[in-house]
């Protein structure tokens, strides 16, 4: 990092003053003090848009309008209003840490940094947010648009993600922050990574702090941050089985771990397995295959996995539809199911069109 000199006017001071004019002020958990809608935003907008998260954002706050409702509410319901948002673990650890507000701090959000961090799924950056906002806490924030601003502004080599350059970036924070309005600050910091310092061509004529960027300075701006070192993700593959009969698909109850956790999906079998025999063993139903239909591929961080959908016919009645872990969904309830997204919108396209 390069050492930056003396200015009229600090980071942060002119951070302050381009959000009062261009700051975002009128984001549905903006203009409030109240941790749990705070939190709730904080954990969705982690890895998804804010134009995605808003109409997700709003029914959950419906349906969950505070923490004892959320505690008290079955893990099936929250993923429900979690479907099609994705990363569906953090819906799993928002479920367990509304249970441990209720269960360790009487129902109420914890206000101290150690008892926020200390929280599933709440990591430094997110406790300092909900901190900033919900109680005027000072404390730096460094999330991934943060951590392009900074890594820009101060011509910080390396990947992000790598711990010794992480560590580099989050004493850089913690140097800028100021004395007073922390909340605008922290406000301005994630809006100008949102809307201004983007990935691709940042809007560098409209930058607050462009004076003193070390990329824009020195031309390194698409070379900074630095991507994440190549690293070829496996590859894995399953057919999925669309049972259907009498305008309902069987779904299949997923295991409480691993990729879509606790979510309902299409029973899969592995790509070359003989479905009709298959299906008669795990449902008692046979089955007429049909044409497959056009692969999907779905990335996750550490896979790719395609699936291969294959539809059936179901003759007849098959006994173990019965089973717990087991549902045959109608399909005017795929909207509201907890599905992963990709299942989702092969049934809406494919079931409903
Ligand atoms: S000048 Fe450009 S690259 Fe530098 S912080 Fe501002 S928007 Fe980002």
């Amino acid at each position: 990092m390069q050492a930056i000199g003396a200015l009229p006017l600090s980071f942060a001071s002119r951070l302050v003053a381009w959000h009062a004019k261009h700051g975002r002020r009128d984001l549905p958990w903006q203009n409030t003090r109240d941790p749990y809608r705070i939190w709730i935003s904080e954990i969705m907008l982690q890895q998804t848009q804010v134009s995605t998260v808003i109409p997700y954002y709003e029914r959950f706050l419906a349906a969950f309008p505070d923490v004892a409702t959320l505690a008290s509410s079955p893990l099936e319901r929250v993923l429900e209003h979690w479907s099609g948002l994705g990363y569906y673990r953090r819906a799993h650890l928002a479920h367990r840490a509304a249970q441990a507000i209720v269960d360790h701090h009487g129902g109420t959000f914890p206000h101290e940094n150690d008892a926020i961090t200390a929280l599933p799924g709440i990591g430094r950056s997110t406790a300092a947010a909900i901190a900033a906002f919900a109680f005027g806490t000072r404390g730096a924030i460094l999330d991934g648009n943060v951590k392009r601003v900074l890594a820009r502004h101060a011509g910080v080599d390396g990947f992000p993600g790598d711990a010794k350059v992480e560590r580099k970036l989050w004493r850089h924070a913690e140097s800028l922050l100021p004395e007073r309005e922390i909340e605008t600050y922290t406000q301005a910091l994630m809006d100008l990574g949102a809307t201004v310092c983007l990935r691709r061509c940042p809007g560098c004529d409209l930058c607050p702090v462009a004076n003193d960027c070390i990329a824009l300075r020195e031309d390194r701006i698409d070379s900074l941050p630095a991507p994440r070192p190549k690293k070829i993700l496996p590859q894995r593959a399953v057919s999925v089985l669309l049972l259907h009969r009498h305008g309902e698909v069987l779904v299949e109850k997923r295991p409480a771990t691993g990729i879509w956790a606790g979510l309902w999906s299409l029973p899969e079998v592995a790509v070359d397995a003989d479905i009709v025999a298959h299906c008669l063993v795990r449902f008692a139903a046979e089955v007429a295959p049909q044409t497959p239909l056009p692969a999907i591929e779905h990335g996750f961080t550490h896979f790719r996995l395609t699936l291969h959908p294959q539809p059936c016919a179901v003759l007849g009645l098959p006994r173990h539809a019965a089973e717990p872990g087991l549902l045959w969904l109608p399909l005017t309830d795929i909207a509201g199911a907890a599905l992963p997204a990709p299942i989702k919108k092969l049934l809406r396209d494919r079931m409903l069109a």
